[in-house]
């Protein structure tokens, strides 16, 4: 993952994802909004106490980049569960209810979601040409989000998990999410090699949850081959990114958006 300094906004992106006419995405960072502490800046998510007005204006400025705005590009309702949703451009402007997951293969058609610690997952698919975001928490990790987007994909656009390029962007690492019940539990009973992914890292006796190898090895475990790691901790830096545990819940919301450019839009 690196820095894309060419916009107006800071941005970042993948290596492993191509930039083309065909195929654009992005994670924001906090920076270069107009929304005031603790939203600073560009919170995109009305989920939280900012003022509507800033969280559009911030709209406006991160879709922009794209030629985009809040009604011309996918939202989903996000609720830390398993269900995925095909879309399309009809979708345009509305929210997807109670899905953490969405995919598309139709050219024009833009997905977004927000984050504060829970895992931005994007799925491309460059034989079938399709794609798909996701959000995964601890939940969402256990619940195999990740997994089961890679299966829609396969079922919607007969993807094969093999040619999927993903990429698994910034949120939470062990380094800063301490963990208890029930999220311990849950970890030991979803995966094999749980210890692993529950590291003690020195700040006392409690485990912390290693989140972003979680997701990776969900991507695995569905066949995945190709999998770029952001390596960026957004509780390490609120510099970037809002944290909702390093800032104890009162912060904003990052965005991303991938999307699959078609002629004559965008
Ligand atoms: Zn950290």
């Amino acid at each position: 993952m690196f820095f894309d300094t060419s916009n107006e906004l800071p941005l970042l992106r993948f290596a492993s994802l191509p930039q083309n006419g065909r195929l654009q995405h992005a994670v924001f960072t906090r920076q270069g909004g107009v929304s005031p502490a603790p939203f600073a800046s560009l919170n995109l998510s009305v989920s939280v106490p900012d003022e509507k007005a800033r969280v559009y204006a911030n709209r406006r400025r991160a879709y922009g980049v794209y030629g985009r705005d809040t009604g011309s590009v996918v939202h989903a309702h996000l609720v830390h569960g398993r269900d995925v949703a095909r879309v399309t451009q009809a979708n345009n402007g509305t929210w997807i209810p109670e899905v953490d997951g969405i995919i598309t293969n139709e050219l024009g058609c833009a997905l977004t979601m927000n984050y504060a610690d829970c895992t931005p997952i994007f799925l491309y698919d460059p034989i079938r040409h399709a794609i798909g975001l996701g959000h995964a928490g601890w939940q969402g990790a256990v619940q195999d989000l990740p997994g089961a987007m890679v299966a829609m994909m396969g079922r919607e656009f007969g993807s094969d998990p093999a040619d999927l390029v993903t990429a698994v962007g910034p949120c939470i690492g062990p380094c800063c999410y301490e963990v208890g019940e029930p999220v311990i539990g849950a970890v030991q009973s979803a995966f094999a090699d749980a210890a692993t992914l529950l590291p003690a890292n020195g700040h006392g006796d409690r485990p912390h949850f290693d989140l972003p190898e979680a997701n990776r090895r969900n991507l695995l475990r569905a066949g995945v081959r190709y999998i770029e790691m952001s390596g960026l901790c957004t509780a390490c830096r609120t510099d970037l990114f809002f944290s909702h545990r390093a800032e104890k819940g009162r912060t904003g919301r990052f965005g991303a958006i991938f999307m699959l450019q078609g002629n004559g839009f965008g």
